[in-house]
């Protein structure tokens, strides 16, 4: 049996907005449904961001431990686990746990679930060396796995994975990916070429312009340099593309994609800036009988046939890694918009 420390390093904040300190707490104790896992990287994602703001309609429990991107190896488990062995790996995602029975349960929705726990939210998340997760919802990822590269997919992987499913295009339509430099667009370019998908990425300044060519991307867009965008991406894709994946944190892109979408298109929302409201003028959205769709996280399926894309090496996160206590400056650089991929927190450090 592993051994397992009395305290732990985590990040914690007690008010939203507040100090995110770097500190001693307890390792927490598994319940008897959980794993407790040692997590050893654990991503950054924009929501984390949002957690710590307290900008979405949603309260956080405070104090907080974010996080919900965390990889790392099963120390310890609650007596009626039976899916996860110690030493097995584990994945912390923003799905915690669900209720299993309501409507949407039933139906494989769990993220839907009026009652979803959440990770880095209501359960205190992977941005601490150990962390309890319910062992029906935690991911499994394969022994032997880089569990630096493999902590993006487990929020921003399986997001953008579920989203392009649920954008229902195929091989050889034109995506549009807005937000394509960040933590989710980075892996959506990504997942999009490996499903056969020409791809238009839509985002800010030369490093991410070059990030998107290296990725695959076939044409990028400058946000800040294009001053007409709808026209530069219908024309860039004959009469606009057949997709949108939104995961940029601007509200006026988001309202943008419902006017370059190609007739018959799907826009899928994905990014959720703060009192963000999606305009579509009803005239076009009726002529070009478009859809917009919303899509949140993904649920077990998802989450294992993301897994596998990266697995075969067909998906990886740009990643840059550092230490758990640098958290603040990475948010710094995250609201800045100045990170192309993602940051990794390595909990040791
Ligand atoms: P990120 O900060 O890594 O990436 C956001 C990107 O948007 C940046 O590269 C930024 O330059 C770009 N951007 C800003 N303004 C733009 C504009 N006008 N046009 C095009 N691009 C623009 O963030 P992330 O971690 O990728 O998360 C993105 C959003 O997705 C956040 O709001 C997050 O909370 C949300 N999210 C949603 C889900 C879900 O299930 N729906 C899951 C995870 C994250
Ligand atoms: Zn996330």
């Amino acid at each position: 049996m592993p051994s397992i420390p009395k305290t732990q390093k985590a990040i914690v904040f007690e008010t939203n907005g507040g100090p995110l300190l770097y500190k001693d707490i307890p390792v927490p104790q598994p319940k008897p449904n959980e794993i407790l896992v040692n997590v050893k990287y654990s991503g950054v994602c924009h929501t984390d961001l949002h957690a710590w703001k307290g900008d979405w309609p949603l309260a956080t429990k405070l104090p907080l431990v974010g996080g919900h991107e965390g990889a790392g190896v099963v120390v310890a488990k609650g007596a009626n686990v039976t899916n996860f062995e110690i030493g097995d790996y584990a994945g912390i995602k923003w799905l915690n746990g669900s209720c299993m029975g309501c409507e949407f349960c039933q139906q494989g929705a769990e993220p839907n679930c009026p009652d979803a726990d959440l990770s880095g939210y209501t359960h205190d998340g992977s941005f601490q060396q150990y962390a309890t997760a319910d062992a029906v919802q935690a991911a499994k990822i394969p022994k032997g796995t880089n569990l630096a590269d493999v902590a993006p997919i487990l929020c921003a992987g399986v997001t953008v994975y579920k989203a392009l499913k649920t954008a229902e295009l195929s091989p050889g339509q034109w995506v549009a990916i807005s937000g394509a430099g960040g933590g989710l667009g980075s892996l959506a370019v990504q997942y999009a070429v490996a499903m056969g998908l020409r791809v238009l990425g839509i985002d800010g300044g030369d490093e991410k312009a070059k990030l998107f060519e290296s990725l695959g991307g076939e044409v990028f867009i400058d946000f800040t340099k294009e001053k007409d965008i709808v026209g530069a991406v219908q024309k860039a894709t004959n009469g606009g593309p057949h997709g949108v994946i939104n995961v940029s944190v601007s509200p006026a892109a988001i309202s943008q994609s419902c006017q370059y979408v190609r007739t018959l298109g799907k826009v899928v929302l994905v990014g959720l800036p703060a009192g963000a409201v999606c305009e579509s003028p009803v005239f076009e959205h009726v002529i070009k009988s478009i859809q917009i769709r919303g899509s949140y996280v993904g649920n077990r399926q998802d989450t294992a046939e993301s897994i596998d894309f990266f697995v075969r090496g067909k998906v990886k996160a740009p990643i840059k890694v550092v230490g758990l206590s640098e958290l603040p400056k990475v948010f710094e650089l995250m609201e800045q918009g100045k990170i192309a991929g993602r940051y990794v927190l390595d909990t040791s450090k």
